[in-house]
């Protein structure tokens, strides 16, 4: 679950500062989706930075599940968001010399645990069946269509079982086709994993996918 609450976030902007999140309030709740739609420059990435614990707002609070965040330091910030958050963005980051099933099993080969390697390459394949790609899983990014490669990267946000998925603009790069196969599939994995999903999209063809859907505008929630 995520909930944040009276959430503000400001950069630099010349000599004064932009408020890029300006007192956002808004609760994601298990098996659901929540979109967020809004003009460039809106402030959607960033309350995502924000809901991910990647960055921290200037003032109000970002709870996932029930661990308020701002009680942690940055090794505890770094250690939820492994635990509890799936991270999925537009490019999708693939290391081009690694296989897909490499991808997913390489962060627990370099944690180093022994004898966790048959343990990981087992989960590999099952998330990989789960996006379906069970026939894929030895190819290489470049011998996959940019739609695999987001199945890719949607499997690899999945491996620590995440509580809470991060989503911003998953299918900006793929076919109405291919983009609505990616949405039905975050769709099914969030709702039959109890996920509490988060994503940023500009399609609006997507969104009668949606559990829930906000928009943005100068860094605030506003009405449709
Ligand atoms: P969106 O994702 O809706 O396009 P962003 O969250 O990327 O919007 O940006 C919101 C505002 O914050 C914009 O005015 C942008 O220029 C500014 N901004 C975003 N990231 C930074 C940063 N790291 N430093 C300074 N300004 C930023
Ligand atoms: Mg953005």
């Amino acid at each position: 679950m995520i909930t944040l609450d009276s959430v503000t976030l400001t950069f630099p902007d010349g000599g004064s500062r932009i408020r890029a999140v300006d007192d956002v309030s808004l609760t994601v709740r298990p098996g659901t989706i929540t979109g967020l739609t809004g003009p460039s420059g809106s402030g959607k990435s960033s309350l995502l930075a924000v809901a991910a614990t990647l960055i921290r707002p200037d003032s109000g609070t970002v709870i996932i599940d029930d661990i308020d965040t701002a009680a942690l330091d940055l090794a505890g910030a770094a250690r939820l968001r492994r635990e509890r958050i799936g991270l999925i963005f537009q490019q999708s980051n693939l290391l081009p010399s690694l296989t897909a099933r490499e991808q997913l099993t390489v962060m627990n080969e370099l944690g180093g645990r022994r004898g966790a390697k048959a343990a990981a390459n087992a989960r590999a394949d099952e998330l990989l069946e789960r996006v379906g790609l069970a026939e894929h899983g030895h190819k290489r990014p470049h011998q996959l269509s940019g739609g695999q490669r987001q199945r890719v990267n949607i499997a690899r946000a999945l491996t620590n079982e995440p509580s809470v998925l991060i989503v911003d603009e998953p299918t900006s790069a793929l076919d109405s086709e291919r983009s609505q196969q990616i949405m039905q599939l975050l769709v099914e994995l969030t709702t039959g994993s109890s996920i509490a999903t988060l994503l940023v999209t500009h399609d609006l063809s997507l969104t009668p996918h949606l559990h829930d859907l906000r928009h943005m505008m100068d860094g605030r929630l506003v009405d449709a």
